[in-house]
């Protein structure tokens, strides 16, 4: 087992890798930016590096500073949580040739899944359920953009190939409309990935957002833990987690997960990872694969009694996978509230001091936090300051001990969006279960509009 671990992330993920190698027994380095070097984790870790000023880009993405961050503290491993570096190839690879060991998967590994296009088509092999679309990326002439157009059928979505984060995305509705929103996709994709590559599939009206947690070892053994909703989406993106995903049938659930161990076997995957799906009508279509530790992870941790980062550590070191798929059992269920310092009606950033922090607690509760009380929440990241879990024996349950908790939780100096999480528990169609990606959208814009 490694000796020490160079954590290259900030924030509640910093915190979470670090308290599971603090339970391994593994020391610790924090590397950060000059805005976070006050941070709890910081002062935590048994060693400390700063890696640049605030701005991202010169320090959390400074691949230079990091190796030699590790470099000069002697660490072995480097785990690079979610979002920054974690699905960087190159990086990867930089860690590797240095002598350090990636915690995630290989790097080609990482490329393939990168690229939505190359992506898509291994997974296909793999046998995974694909949505409907063009067969790799868009031509560049006009009558064979429409032909596949009209193959596909409207409405259609036009994606990068290397987009990601909720970017680089264009629904089109009508052939009239389709040459104008490749071009401009393509020329966004250039401007932003660097890579004008695009293609498109059919555009699903009302799916739900499920997806699957896999782990795989270096020996070809892959299990799956289980399925998350994340349906409830504001852009794109994720703001409450749940597992497992309620309604879905048992054996729906059996048979998309093997499917995915599969696939894993077969590309050789190590590591945590997560297939993303649109799930419509009864079938599963991939849109993804995330190939690290997301933020929702915990729901999963919370019903199969699993530490995924903790595995991630054990499968990057060499270790045999340590459970088999019939030791996983799906019990209880989890819900996660991403606490996001935002106007909770406008959505706009409130960084700032942080007056008042009181987090709640109680049978069930769990907080992953890095925030505490009279700490300055930097505006140069992310807006994610936290997340809230909520465990019961039934979905009910979760839901009622999170409402619980929400009331619980004291905010004050800066804004959040702790109000529309507790407004959603109350919500009638949440609490049925089962919503699809546009519902918390469509309700917003309700609420605006005063109805
Ligand atoms: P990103 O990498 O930017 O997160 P994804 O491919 O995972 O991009 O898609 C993000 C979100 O966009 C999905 O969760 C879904 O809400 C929407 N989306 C993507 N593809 C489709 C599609 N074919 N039909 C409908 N919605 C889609």
């Amino acid at each position: 087992m490694f000796e020490k671990i160079l954590i290259a992330n900030r924030g509640e993920i910093a915190l979470r890798i670090q308290r599971a190698c603090r339970e391994m027994g593994i020391k610790t380095v924090a590397v950060h930016s000059e805005a976070d070097a006050e941070a709890k984790y910081v002062k935590l870790a048994d060693e400390s590096v700063c890696i640049g000023p605030a701005a991202s880009n010169l320090s959390y993405l400074n691949v230079p500073a990091i190796i030699s961050a590790a470099e000069v503290t002697d660490a072995q491993a480097i785990h690079p949580g979610y979002g920054f570096l974690s699905e960087n190839a190159d990086f990867a690879e930089r860690v590797d040739k240095s002598g350090f060991v990636f915690i995630g998967p290989r790097a080609e590994t990482i490329r393939l899944m990168g690229d939505k296009v190359s992506a898509k088509v291994a997974m296909k092999k793999a046998g995974i359920p694909c949505v409907p679309g063009s067969e790799g990326a868009l031509s560049e002439i006009p009558e064979e953009i429409l032909k596949t157009a009209h193959a596909v059928g409207y409405p259609l979505i036009i994606k990068a190939a290397g987009g990601g984060g909720g970017r680089g995305m264009r629904v089109v509705h009508t052939e009239a409309a389709v040459l104008n929103a490749v071009a401009m996709t393509r020329a966004e994709a250039q401007a932003a990935f660097g890579n004008p590559m695009v293609y498109l599939e059919k555009f699903l009206e009302n799916p739900r957002h499920i997806e699957i947690q896999v782990v795989a070892d270096k020996f070809r053994n892959a299990v799956y833990l289980g399925d998350r909703d994340c349906s409830m989406q504001r852009r794109h993106q994720k703001i409450i987690e749940e597992a497992p995903a309620p309604h879905l049938p048992p054996r729906a659930r059996i048979r998309i997960g093997e499917r995915c161990a599969e696939a894993c076997r077969k590309i050789g995957y190590e590591s945590a990872g997560t297939f993303e799906f649109l799930y419509d009508k009864g079938e599963f279509y991939f849109i993804e694969m995330n190939t690290r530790l997301q933020v929702e992870h915990p729901v999963t941790e919370m019903i199969t009694g699993i530490d995924i980062v903790q595995l991630q550590i054990r499968i990057a070191a060499g270790e045999r996978m340590p459970v088999k798929q019939r030791d996983v059992i799906l019990k209880g269920h989890a819900v996660e509230c991403r606490i996001n310092a935002e106007d909770p009606r406008k959505f706009t950033p409130s960084p700032g001091r942080v007056t008042s922090w009181h987090m709640p607690g109680g049978p069930g509760i769990r907080v992953d936090t890095h925030v505490y009380n009279n700490y300055f929440v930097p505006p140069h990241y992310d807006s994610l300051i936290g997340k809230l879990i909520a465990y019961g024996d039934t979905r009910e349950q979760a839901i009622a001990r999170m409402a619980i908790a929400l009331s619980e939780t004291v905010v004050e100096g800066i804004k959040t969006n702790l109000p529309l999480h507790a407004e959603l528990m109350q919500d009638a169609a949440f609490r049925r279960g089962g919503t699809s990606i546009h519902y918390l959208e469509q309700k917003i814009a309700k609420s605006v509009k005063g109805e």
